[in-house]
């Protein structure tokens, strides 16, 4: 039996991409059906995430152009994560295998045929990677690799250069969906899944039309949000780091009785205020570390919905077949 494929993509106001990469897409299945790899009931599946433009009606006209577009929408914008987790967790019964990928053209759609290939030699995750960011900036190149190496050093193992772009065999997913946690950091999670894993490399192109979503400030988000939803080591670096600077006050507390008793009395002042402003800093700085872990076990205990899909292009039959 040929696996059935879906395609998951997230669009948060793509009107202006859609039109070009759709197609794309379609033609991508198509190829991969007649290559007989997977099944003509595979589908490209488009999450309208909230979009306030017409990214929706251009997706519904689209499911009306060819039964192999498909496509759901989300109550309202929730963020790239929750729009490729609704995705996921939407298509998981009614396919085999999915891919996730951004809409915007940036990862090589070509790079499927060699993930399909992989999943039918037994691997149930692979992994889309980036071997050139010849077309990043410089800047967000050196951000995303320091991000990458924190990562990993923070003991958090993430397949590196590894965006959003992967494989996942419905039978993970299953396994997936028991991970429920709403602080999404999705390329952290599925390592955590385990199974039989590849990763196939490809190389990224520019945006074909429209501008990021990703600001620096969302970077830096997405990058503290990875960072404490799969390891707890700032805290523990935070503890360390403060019985460092104890010992060091200590030994100068030490050093300044010492001289006392020699007669050499410390005027003291400047170095006074440098020790109070560095431990002020350093409180602060901990007690902000601290909180963010606080703040998110707050946001898990709520245990709100990860996604509200609104409407669907397609009914939903109790065999969830269409
Ligand atoms: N996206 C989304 N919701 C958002 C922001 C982005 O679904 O709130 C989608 C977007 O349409 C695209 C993908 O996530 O398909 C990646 O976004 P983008 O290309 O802007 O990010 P970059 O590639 O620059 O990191
Ligand atoms: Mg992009």
């Amino acid at each position: 039996m040929k696996p059935v494929l879906y395609i998951v993509i997230p669009c948060y106001n793509e009107e202006e991409v859609l039109p070009i990469t759709a197609p794309e897409f379609l033609a991508k299945i198509k190829e991969l059906v007649s290559l007989d790899k997977i099944d003509d009931k595979s589908r490209v599946m488009f999450v309208n995430d909230g979009s306030k433009d017409k990214t929706w009606e251009i997706i519904k006209d689209l499911s009306k152009q060819d039964e192999h577009y498909i496509g759901i929408t989300q109550s309202r914008n929730r963020g790239h994560q929750n729009a490729v987790l609704a995705g996921l967790m939407e298509s998981k019964n009614l396919c085999d295998i999915t891919i996730s990928i951004d809409c915007d053209g940036q990862d090589d759609i070509n790079a499927m045929n060699e993930m399909v290939d992989a999943y039918l030699d037994g691997c149930e995750i692979v992994y889309g990677v980036r071997n050139s960011r010849q077309t990043d900036t410089f800047f967000k190149r050196f951000t995303a690799e320091s991000f990458y190496k924190l990562l990993n050093g923070m003991g958090a193992e993430v397949v590196f250069n590894h965006a959003d772009y992967r494989l996942v065999s419905s039978r993970v997913l299953d396994e997936f969906a028991n991970f429920k946690e709403v602080n999404l950091f999705l390329r952290g999670m599925f390592p955590l899944v385990g199974f039989k894993s590849t990763s196939v490399y490809y190389a990224r192109n520019e945006r074909i039309a429209g501008e990021s979503h990703y600001p620096l400030s969302k970077m830096l988000s997405l990058a503290f949000d990875g960072i404490t939803s799969l390891s707890v080591k700032p805290i523990r670096m935070i503890t360390g780091f403060g019985i460092f600077v104890a010992f060091i006050s200590l030994v100068l507390l030490v050093y300044s009785i010492v001289q006392h008793f020699l007669g050499n009395t410390q005027s003291g002042w400047s170095s006074m205020m440098v020790a109070i402003c560095f431990l002020g800093g350093i409180q602060l700085i901990s007690l902000g570390v601290i909180g963010e872990y606080v703040g998110k076990t707050y946001m898990e205990t709520k245990q709100r919905p990860r996604y509200i899909i609104s409407e669907r292009t397609y009914e939903m039959d109790n065999n969830n077949e269409h």
